[in-house]
């Protein structure tokens, strides 16, 4: 078939999985973004392509034909307390889209209006996470990250109330799905193990098919979900990418990087880095990440263990054994891509001491995380240039680029490739905060898309400058420093 293809597998599931909703309709749409990159790979039709059908639907304006809107129900430990409710409240679910790969995706609305998940509030965001989100995520993607994307984001012409009133806005958002491990604990909350396993059965056949034949499925199933995060949140560490909001509800089973709150690339290195607003204990701060990913696939590992085997303290065991492989697999990664950075094609455990002894001068100095990895090509064949301006501790910086200069020969390796190697690993451009919020900014206050065009177009090619966007790479001076991420 070569035509969009829309399905309703989990509409399909019904209650107590989800339930229909409608998007409420608004009062004067707008185009903001448009994503025909994506809307190719999805076969979108060209009647949606950034016209008046598209921002009818975009919007919810219309429900077209293909769409089966829902709200998915889920619940979340919330920084550590668990809420057993929580759901959709401000997104729904439009429909799911099987691509010419046989690939299926959800396509989400952000912003639509109440769902009966809402609770106490409006369904609607402003225009700044809807913008912060298309940026981030798209940027996620570029760089090869595992994360939901942006299909297109729409002002509604109406307001929202938040500390002020701001112009609302809608994102359209595409996610292999948005299934959480929060889903599974709406559903082990509930205690009926009947939905838990008709979920879990759902969750294998849709993202991880070959643990249907394995001897445990839901043992196979959690071991697949721990690898995915594993390897996801080393990803994030590498590039300083700090989420912000690792609660249950926000970690998707499919291991891909989903609700880009008060998230944010970090600037200075500073393993204790939080920018969000409501994060005052640094819960989810960039070095935590790794345990907080652990504690919660604990969460989801206990939903499951009813389905794991009939003796429940043998289900616990089968479970913490899987469990532990998560900080084995994250740190291997993580090893393997921090190597890969400084210029080590095969990592080897000894290269672990050189990376912490490079990550402990930088926090001392203050460096720039992105810059000093991105500069760091030039130094491979003479100490003293490219990183070398980022560190005033110039004893400690010689002392490291020896050792690391030693290793780097030791692999026999033409240093230019290694150089070129580096550039193509490290990003110089990254979704950098106070870029974002100045975009966000200039949107708002004088409704001028100007940066927030620019900042799309550069980011979408990380590891390649260019004249037009070379200001990009370079880290906030004092005064453009942003410390707070509101979501
Ligand atoms: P988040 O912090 O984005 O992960 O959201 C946590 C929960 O709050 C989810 O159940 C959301 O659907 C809900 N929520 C957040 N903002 C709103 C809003 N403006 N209206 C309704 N529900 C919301
Ligand atoms: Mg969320
Ligand atoms: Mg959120």
């Amino acid at each position: 078939m070569n035509s969009f293809n829309t399905q309703h597998s989990l509409a399909a599931l019904g209650a107590p999985f989800s339930l229909p909703c409608t998007p409420t309709p608004v009062s004067a749409p707008q185009w903001l973004a448009f994503n025909a990159e994506l809307a190719t790979q999805l076969r979108l039709p060209k009647q949606y392509w950034h016209s008046d059908d598209g921002l009818a639907v975009f919007s919810g304006n219309i429900v077209p034909d293909w769409a089966s809107p829902l709200a998915h129900a889920y619940a979340g430990h919330q920084f550590g307390h668990f809420v057993p409710q929580l759901g959709d409240g401000r997104a729904l679910l439009l429909a799911e889209v099987i691509n010419a790969d046989n690939q299926r995706f959800d396509i989400q609305l952000k912003g639509a209006g109440q769902t009966p998940f809402s609770r106490r509030g409006d369904g609607r965001s402003p225009l700044g996470p809807v913008l912060r989100e298309y940026l981030v995520s798209e940027a996620m993607y570029a760089l090869g990250v595992p994360t939901t994307r942006a299909l297109a984001a729409v002002l509604t012409g109406d307001f929202v109330q938040r500390e002020t009133a701001e112009p609302g806005a809608i994102l359209t958002r595409v996610a292999s799905s948005h299934i959480r491990i929060g889903s599974f604990q709406y559903l082990a909350a509930r205690g009926d193990h009947g939905q838990l396993k008709t979920f879990a059965d759902y969750v294998i056949n849709r993202h991880y098919p070959a643990c249907a034949s394995e001897a445990n499925p839901y043992l196979a199933l959690l071991a697949a979900v721990v690898a995915a995060q594993a390897k996801l949140v080393a990803r994030w560490m590498s590039l300083g990418f700090i989420h912000g909001v690792m609660n249950t509800d926000n970690m998707s089973i499919a291991g891909e990087t989903i609700d880009y709150g008060p998230c944010a690339f970090m600037d200075s290195f500073n393993p204790a880095q939080v920018y969000s607003f409501i994060d005052t204990q640094g819960r989810y701060a960039w070095g935590n990440q790794p345990r907080i990913a652990s504690w919660n696939l604990a969460r989801f590992a206990e939903t499951l263990l009813p389905l794991l085997t009939e003796q429940p303290e043998h289900a616990v065991e089968l479970a913490t054994e899987v469990l532990q492989g998560f900080n084995g697999q994250n740190e291997t990664e993580f090893l393997r891509l921090m190597a890969a950075k400084i210029g080590i094609v095969t990592a080897t455990d000894t290269d672990e001491v050189l990376i912490r002894d490079l990550l402990n001068l930088m926090s001392a100095n203050n460096a720039d995380f992105s810059q000093s990895f991105r500069l760091l090509s030039r130094s491979v064949s003479n100490a003293a240039a490219g990183a070398a301006a980022l560190f005033a501790d110039k004893q400690g910086w010689a002392d490291w680029t020896a050792k690391w200069q030693q290793r780097l020969a030791a692999q026999g390796i033409d240093p230019l490739q290694v150089s070129q190697q580096m550039d193509n690993t490290n990003p110089a451009l990254i979704a950098r905060n106070h870029l974002v919020a100045a975009a966000i900014t200039q949107a708002t206050e004088q409704a001028d898309l100007t940066l927030f065009n620019r900042l799309h177009k550069a980011l979408a090619t990380p590891y390649t400058l260019s004249d037009d966007n070379a200001d990009f790479a370079l880290p906030p001076q004092p005064q453009q420093l942003i410390k707070n991420t509101f979501c």
